[in-house]
């Protein structure tokens, strides 16, 4: 563990390594227990940097057992070797010069599974950000590229399969039952990238062939017997490889391309080149076993991990502040992959709802950074919402900007300019300065700028001067260390729309620039005034949510329902009845506070039930605009002095008058959505179930009935139906029989499938309910709970504080203390998965005075622990500074 020492790394402080590493030759002697790792360095100083100057190699908890130097064995006070150093203070005079390094490590005890660990007995490796340090000494850090070639062994039997980056060159049989495999990767590469595993797997093997004819071998490996779980993982990386010829003109590079499913991993996926390492989560799949959004997270997953081949591997970053070069970049192409495969309306609008649910709090809060940061003390804090879903935001904006072609154009160019380098968000910017001939200067504050941009919207229309005058007025609230803004460049589609639902067309506008229905917002205010405009329209602003910023103005709710009915953008009619939620859950909250029972308008209430029943509506996203804001939504919107008490209470009163309001319409739909086909994981398929489980909740609470759902439990054939109907029955009716039947039943038939059981803790911890938490502590002593799986923290811990807003924010404070007790616990082996968790504080300062002062002694009794890690002083400092 990585102790805090309280440095922080500024990106101003960048220098050039003085040395270079061109070639890594690894050899593992693997053995859980212990293992030797020689690593030959051939090491080259730089032009013009002196030939005494000493060499400093990166290290974390490192156990040297021996280093030469140019083949000589060195001794005394030739080098200074530390845990997390080798300090060669006069290297050879000569420019190039190797080290043989060999360094002893205890994989089986690695619980931070950062380097080298095992996971179910098999060797796997995780070295970003700075976990190759835990390998072995080296320059580790993103613009030292090296050509790396690996030799493995091990046990055969324990062992029988070998892989890591690049193509296999040989592989042979040794003395005592052991083999061994070498692999050389031509592609130089950040030492991030490496990979390793070693284990006894199942393979799920396929081709394909590249648009230039090069044939590739495609591995997919499992844990014996899941073999037929990893299908729609195999179908989704070849799409993903098809669709990255076609829509980018990127083929791949290797003549094998490799993904292995652990089942203990930090984090989503990794994109080792030619050797992706998954979550098992993101990797298997079947009808019994994984949800429509499970399907749909691994497509996206695939496709992202899939894409870094040239955004983040061929092209690098030059230093971790670049971070979202490679991310950002990497989830927009993620992202028009799900959307050219799936609805793209539907798929904007669950973007967008992420990007609220989890960036938005983030910028709003304590842990407020830019897209590309330029401090840091943890660079593993900043695997964030930010840096990934704000910075595809930013990478969209400028296809907004530019256009489609000048978009693809820039692309191009950045691929071929920067193709083999570690380069910056400067350069990246640069690219498309130079595709388009425009200026990206203003534009580029979103990558340097960290808040959410606030516009404000006024309008009116002038009957005798068939004119039409918006008022836009911008602003971006102070930041932690930020707290004076410079003006943002924010580009504003629109559509004035007539009352036959179409965009009415006008003479001409002045007042700001308005190109291809976006409005340029440049200014701290435009007044733009549209003339020869017939009669009044209704605005439609941020059409495509096209920039990401919260927006206020005075529409009514007439135009609002308006819109909701007949805006051309899809994203817009469901943004519009969203809001109108919003406004009455903020209301009704009020009310609730107040002490009385909230009343919904019934304009609102019918407009949701006429919406569910128009067959014009793909059902996906009929499905979405009948789900309400969450809890958390309207929290955020409330801001400050938040009772999550009486939002949810509030919510549920929403919920039931349209639940009354549609009883009869629901249940024919219900009814008619379902299909006796067999489960297809395809899109329409999924828009259908989506649907179908919104009504359920619906019904169920119609009637204040759990019959509908307990009855859906019983007959589902697919894990989608499943979970849905155990979800309603765990949330509205957590004391019947029914619902204590059902949890039990699932418990049963899952019980040695440790990712559908994950769903189990999931769907408890999420129950809205103050005895949520007493619950939690006995799924705690659960059998099958563990805290040194991620997966499993992540679906119990991680759900209760991210995804329960009331039972976390419980007001007695025992929701905090939970919380806290699991992420010292935690911090103990996996510092990161601990600092991860403790982001669930970020949002304590907007609660109401009872519940703040809760949260501010458990923070503050987490700090006053000594000898913290890094990641979760750093977190828990800036949530409480
Ligand atoms: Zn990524």
């Amino acid at each position: 563990m990585r102790t805090d020492s309280g440095q922080i790394f500024r990106l101003e402080d960048y220098r050039e390594s003085d040395y270079l590493i061109p070639e890594v030759e690894l050899t593992f002697l693997l053995d859980p227990q212990e293992t030797l790792v020689r690593a030959r360095l051939v090491v080259e100083r730089r032009e013009n940097v002196a030939a005494v100057t000493a060499l400093e190699l990166d290290g974390d908890g490192l156990n040297l057992s021996s280093l030469a130097i140019d083949g000589t064995p060195a001794t005394g006070t030739a080098f200074e070797a530390t845990p997390d150093r080798l300090i060669i203070a006069r290297p050879p005079s000569a420019k190039r010069f190797t080290l043989d390094i060999e360094t002893r490590l205890q994989p089986s005890r690695n619980k931070a599974l950062m380097g080298l660990y095992v996971s179910s007995d098999v060797f796997c490796t995780q070295c970003e950000a700075e976990g190759f340090r835990r390998i072995t000494y080296f320059l580790d850090r993103p613009d030292i590229l090296s050509v790396y070639t690996v030799r493995i062994e091990a046990d055969k039997k324990a062992a029988p399969l070998l892989l890591s980056n690049g193509n296999p060159v040989e592989s042979g049989k040794l003395d005592g039952g052991r083999h061994f495999a070498v692999w050389h990767d031509p592609h130089p590469k950040p030492s991030y990238l490496f990979a390793l595993v070693a284990g006894d797997l199942g393979m799920v093997s396929d081709s394909f062939t590249t648009a230039s004819g090069r044939k590739v071998a495609l591995g997919v490996y499992v844990e014996h017997g899941n073999e037929t779980r990893a299908a729609y993982a195999m179908d989704a990386l070849k799409r993903s490889m098809r669709w990255d010829e076609e829509r980018f003109g990127r083929e791949y590079d290797l003549d094998v391309f490799n993904l292995v499913a652990v089942s203990d991993f930090n984090m989503g996926a990794m994109e080792n080149k030619g050797l992706n390492i998954f979550n098992d989560k993101y990797v298997l799949a079947d009808a019994d076993t994984a949800t429509d959004l499970d399907f749909a997270n691994i497509e996206a997953i695939i496709g992202h991990e899939y894409f870094h081949n040239w955004t983040g591997n061929r092209i690098t970053c030059r230093d971790w502040f670049q971070l979202c070069l490679k991310e950002g970049l990497t989830v927009f192409r993620d992202h028009e992959f799900s959307a050219d495969q799936r609805s793209r309306p539907v798929k904007r609008i669950a973007e967008v709802r992420g990007l609220r649910a989890h960036q938005f709090p983030e910028d709003q809060g304590p842990l407020a950074h830019p897209v590309r940061p330029r401090r840091y003390r943890e660079i593993n804090n900043f695997y964030t919402a930010t840096v990934y879903e704000k910075g595809s935001e930013v990478v969209r904006m400028i296809r907004t900007i530019l256009g489609e072609d000048a978009f693809c154009a820039g692309m191009d160019l950045y691929f071929e300019r920067h193709d083999g380098q570690a380069v910056t968000i400067e350069d990246f910017i640069k690219a498309f300065e130079d595709a388009s001939d425009r200026d990206l200067a203003q534009f580029a504050l979103w990558y340097h700028q960290a808040g959410t941009p606030h516009v404000a919207i006024s309008s009116r229309y002038d009957a005798g001067e068939k004119s039409f005058t918006i008022e836009i007025e911008q602003s971006v609230p102070p930041t932690p260390s930020e707290s004076r803004k410079r003006l943002m460049h924010i580009p504003l589609a629109f559509g004035l729309v007539g009352a036959d639902g179409q965009d009415m067309v006008f003479d001409a506008v002045e007042g700001a620039v308005v190109e291809d229905g976006v409005i340029h917002v440049r200014k701290r205010h435009h007044s733009v005034r549209f003339t020869g405009v017939p009669a009044r329209p209704v605005l439609s602003i941020n059409r495509g949510f096209s920039a990401p910023i919260t927006l206020s103005g005075e529409t009514s709710t007439d135009d609002r329902l308006f819109l909701a009915r007949h805006d051309s953008d899809p994203f817009s009619r469901w943004q519009s009845l969203n809001t109108l939620f919003t406004e009455a859950l903020l209301s009704a909250t009020r009310t609730v506070r107040g002490g009385d029972e909230p009343l919904f308008a019934s304009e609102l209430v019918g407009a949701a039930v006429s919406l569910a029943a128009n067959d014009a509506l793909e059902p996906a996203f009929r499905a979405l605009a009948l789900t309400l804001p969450g809890e958390p939504d309207v929290a955020r919107e409330i801001g400050a002095n938040i009772d999550p008490d009486a939002i949810h209470t509030a919510r549920i009163a929403l919920l039931k008058a349209i639940a009354r309001e549609g009883r009869a319409t629901f249940d024919a739909l219900y009814a008619g959505l379902h299909d006796n086909a067999p489960f297809m994981p395809d899109a329409a398929g999924a828009g259908r179930r989506a649907l179908r489980n919104v009504l359920l909740e619906y019904l169920a609470l119609a009637d204040e009935n759990p019959a509908p759902a307990k009855r859906q439990f019983d007959a589902a054939d697919n894990m989608t139906d499943r979970a849905a109907a155990l979800t309603v029955l765990a949330n509205h009716f957590g004391e019947t029989q029914e619902a204590r039947a059902a949890l039990s039943a699932f418990e049963a038939r899952y019980a040695d499938d440790p990712l559908v059981l994950d769903k189990w803790f999931q769907i408890q911890a999420s129950v809205p309910a103050p005895e949520t938490v007493a619950l939690m502590r006995s799924l705690m002593e659960h059998p099958h709970f563990s805290i040194t799986n991620p997966n499993r923290v992540r679906a119990l811990i991680g759900t209760f504080a991210m995804g329960n807003q009331r039972a976390f924010h419980s007001a007695d404070g025992s929701g905090y203390r939970l919380v806290a007790d699991t992420v010292l616990a935690l911090e103990a082996h996996n510092p990161q998965v601990a600092a991860r968790l403790a982001t669930a504080f970020r949002s304590w300062r907007s609660l109401e005075t009872g519940r703040r002062d809760e949260a501010r002694r458990v923070l503050s009794d987490i700090a006053k622990h000594e000898n913290l890690s890094r990641d979760l002083a750093d977190i828990v400092e800036r949530t409480l500074a």
